[in-house]
């Protein structure tokens, strides 16, 4: 028997493209020879002609260029890739704009701060990919880069850390391929930004109003309308050394005693205006999930942000515009202690039509954060959603200041890309009508490819024995409609009665060319010998449950394995007889 010249072309297309992708562009003949031998042993019997055809195609690759390979590679075995998810995404790292006065440091340091009050989303995992990306590019770049982990969770009472989220957040980021070179908890923080308001009060850059002192939170609230400074303001900064004190030895409660940071009495926008840096929480009452009651003095996020981002060395901070007037307001602390700010870039807000990307409103649903409903990263893995598509679409969003909409169809597409080769193709039928074909001649057996661009993957077979000339399938509910129709790969019938779940049709052709010409749909259909199966779908917020039959080759997909009901959508495997619907 000779060799199947494409078969060989395509395995050593696939270890060429890999070696070349990992060795800077230009794959090892022998290398690849050797792999393409491991794949299919049996080629070994026909090495002569095996290795001709390796050297060819190993040739070719290497005339490509590394960007053409690592695009081809991505579009047929992303998989190859592994962990370097972001290999496919270089073009439009490339694209991202460069990081303003990006030649003035040494290290460009980003981070990504996320509140763990609750997982990833759409929306959240924006800064994270951005961020990243940068960190990317400017490694790529051959200059030294790092990006940071930071939790920021020091507010116990309002957005309270939700316990399971940081290791949830740690598990969204290793899913999009991010690592991160350090981490932090803002909650094993707290002595040090005790400290920082120290520093801050003794330079005149902060506060305390408290209820026993000449300066009341009441007072303090009042200055911020009248512009007329109270009197903790300009006192001397051991009065108000002495009230810090006094709040960080519990003698106050909530709401009793605040750290204010200086700004500007008159600015225009009165948030701004002398704002609140550290809080007293009742920890008793609202003990924090990972320190307990141990600390009641907290500092609010634009206080531990600005001091974190210095001390952390963060050169550029990358936020969505919602965290423009906080970045005014973090201005002052950088100010009054004489350190330079991070540049900040502030991109425009990314909307997803018809999908809820609030934090808050999400909670409040009550639906577990992995549901496959939700646009959490988690709900979206479960759903079948890769990585990469979530990277290829918030790279077209970009850093642009404008606002963004998009719609779910734009993650679709990018997640159809890439699941199109990946996915094997099946047939399935939604609610079954039983279709009893009489005049059938004989035996006839549906040849079925794995998936047509792919004949490698093989085919199966499904051969229909009629008794007395009669045989029976099953077709879709949508399907049985009076007239001719042809039964993919099989053959053609003339429905002539539709009753309820039942049907009758007559044998008509085997061929292809008749159908064509009679201008029949051509419809799939399973056999009889079929499995149930139930596909769970996400209509809104509603989850909608799709009964149906699978020919019986779907006992060999795996669990979590991803593949295509024809003519009905890309499904995830999720138990022996369940699918969730991806999109179509
Ligand atoms: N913890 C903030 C957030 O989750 C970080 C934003 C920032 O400072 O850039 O929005």
């Amino acid at each position: 028997m000779g060799v199947d010249v494409n078969r060989v072309r395509e395995i050593a297309l696939k270890h060429a493209l890999i070696n070349a992708v990992k060795y800077g562009g230009k794959a090892d003949e022998k290398a690849v020879i050797s792999k393409v031998f491991a794949e299919d042993p049996g080629l070994r019997r026909e090495a002569r002609t095996v290795v001709g055809i390796v050297r060819e195609v190993v040739n070719e690759v290497n005339s490509m260029g590394l960007e053409k390979q690592r695009e081809l590679l991505m579009a047929k075995w992303p998989e190859a890739l592994g962990e370097r998810k972001v290999e496919g995404y270089r073009k439009g790292i490339e694209d991202l704009p460069p990081l303003p006065n990006d030649d003035k440091y040494e290290v460009i340091i980003l981070r990504f701060a996320p509140n763990p009050d609750f997982v990833l989303h759409l929306g959240s995992a924006r800064p994270a990919i951005i961020n990243y990306a940068y960190k990317v590019k400017y490694t790529e770049l051959g200059r030294r880069a790092k990006f940071i982990l930071r939790f920021e969770d020091t507010d116990p009472k309002i957005k309270r850390p939700m316990p399971e989220a940081y290791e949830a957040i740690r598990e969204d980021l290793r899913w999009l391929g991010i690592k991160w070179d350090e981490e932090y908890i803002q909650s094993d923080r707290l002595g040090i930004y005790y400290e920082m308001a120290r520093e801050l009060i003794k330079r005149g850059g902060a506060y305390v109003a408290a209820k026993d002192s000449r300066c009341t939170p009441d007072d303090w609230k009042k200055s911020k309308i009248t512009g007329k400074p109270c009197y903790n303001r300009d006192a001397d900064p051991s009065v108000n050394l002495e009230l810090f004190d006094k709040m960080l030895s519990n003698y106050y409660g909530e709401g009793e005693a605040v750290l204010i940071v200086k700004t500007d009495l008159n600015h225009p926008d009165p948030s701004v205006r002398d704002w609140v840096g550290m809080r007293i929480v009742n920890t008793e009452k609202n003990p924090h999930p990972r320190v307990g009651s141990k600390y009641f003095v907290w500092p609010t996020y634009n206080f531990s942000v600005s001091i974190d981002d210095h001390l952390m060395g963060v050169t550029h901070v990358l936020r969505g515009q919602e965290h423009s007037v906080n970045t005014v307001k973090q201005s002052f602390i950088f100010r009054h202690m004489g350190w330079g700010q991070p540049e900040t870039i502030h991109f425009g807000r990314l909307k997803i039509v018809g999908m809820v990307l609030s934090k808050s409103k999400l909670k409040s649903l009550g639906i577990g954060w992995d549901d496959i409903r939700l646009p959490t990263l988690a709900g979206l893995r479960n759903r079948g959603i890769q990585p990469e598509a979530i990277w290829s679409v918030m790279l077209q969003v970009g850093v642009k200041p404008t606002d963004a909409t998009i719609t779910p169809d734009n993650l679709f597409a990018e997640n159809r890309k890439l699941i199109e080769p990946r996915a094997n193709r099946y047939m399935a039928v939604i609610n079954p009508v039983r279709v009893t074909i009489e005049g059938v001649p004989g035996e006839v057996t549906a040849r079925i490819p794995m998936h047509p661009s792919y004949p490698e993957r093989g085919f199966r077979e499904i051969t229909i024995k009629p008794i007395n000339n009669t045989v029976e399938v099953y077709i879709s509910g949508n399907d049985a409609k009076k007239g001719i129709v042809r039964l993919m790969e099989l053959m053609n019938i003339e429905i002539t009665e539709v009753h309820g779940n039942e049907a009758r049709a007559r044998f008509h052709s085997r061929d292809l060319e008749s159908a064509r010409r009679l201008n029949a749909p051509i419809i799939q259909w399973v056999p009889r010998d079929s499995v149930q199966i139930t596909v769970r779908r996400v209509e809104g917020l509603r989850l909608v449950s799709d009964a149906g039959l699978a020919e019986p080759s779907i006992g060999n997909v795996g669990i979590n394995e991803i593949i295509q009901f024809m003519r009905y959508g890309f499904v995830r495997k999720v138990g022996s007889n369940e699918f969730i619907y991806i999109h179509d």
